[in-house]
């Protein structure tokens, strides 16, 4: 069981009150959204599950344990970002396996889960190219390869398809939620867009200002919104 929960999370930056006081929680195999306008807090909270920022005050727990102390490496969590890094000197292969190898798996596994992990990316006829010889959509794509390889328990996803164009964005959308779905891993999505939202979520938060407006299935928000400010979030036609 791999369910995230905040508790009582507050986060200052300096004596500006980000996160005044939030209570959440994202159940296991489950695909959370976080949406909301942009400074609203999202990627705050993410790198707060990530371990990548320290709550003010609060527990975060991953699978009931609480990890305030634990290093990023050791949370059990991917993150996919918009600024994917790839390693530019290595190939397809190289940079989906540089996690295993960092892991010290065995050569023959570390063969087979990326061909297992390229064939579900539609990556395989990539293998032998460098990052230069992609473009951005299949950059995006190595990354999220790199982020799976590992089968990590959580997925944490910060807006990873803003800086791709329109058709690029709906069919990495698809792929994602294919392949959480067939993984059956928890996943935390932060985002602004809120066609991305209603069409990956099985649960969207709707943050206003770093705090919840409204929590609930895609359908639930558009038909029951909480407030004006959901209903116009959510229902804005794009
Ligand atoms: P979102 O991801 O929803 O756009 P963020 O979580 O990035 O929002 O930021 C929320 C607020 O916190 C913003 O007002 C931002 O300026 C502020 N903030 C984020 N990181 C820092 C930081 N390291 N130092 C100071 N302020 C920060
Ligand atoms: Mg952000």
């Amino acid at each position: 069981m791999a369910d995230i929960q905040l508790h009582s999370i507050a986060k200052r930056f300096g004596d500006v009150e980000v996160i005044p006081n939030l209570d959440l929680t994202m159940p296991h195999g489950k695909f959370t959204v976080l949406l909301g306008p942009s400074g609203c807090g999202k990627s705050t909270l993410l790198r707060m599950i990530a371990g990548l920022e320290t709550p003010t005050e609060g527990e975060v727990r991953v699978g009931g344990r609480v990890v305030n102390d634990v290093p990023p490496a050791d949370r059990g969590c991917a993150l996919v970002f918009q600024n994917y890094a790839l390693y530019p000197h290595k190939t397809v292969r190289h940079n989906l396996a540089f996690p295993l190898r960092m892991a010290k798996v065995p050569a023959a596994e570390q063969e087979q889960r990326v061909t297992e992990i390229a064939k579900v990316l539609e990556l395989t006829p990539l293998l032998d190219r460098y990052p230069r010889q992609l473009s951005g959509g299949q950059r995006q794509r190595v990354a999220m390869g790199r982020a799976m390889i590992r089968r990590p328990e959580v997925f944490l996803y910060d807006e990873p398809l803003s800086n791709l164009d329109l058709e690029l964005r709906v069919r990495l959308r698809l792929e994602i939620a294919r392949t959480q779905r067939a993984l059956g891993s928890t996943a935390v999505y932060v985002t602004h867009d809120q066609t991305e939202a209603m069409t990956l979520a099985d649960q969207i938060v709707v943050l206003r200002k770093g705090r919840i407006e409204q929590v609930g299935a895609p359908l639930e928000l558009y038909r029951r919104p909480a407030n004006l400010f959901v209903a116009g979030f959510i229902g804005t036609p794009r």
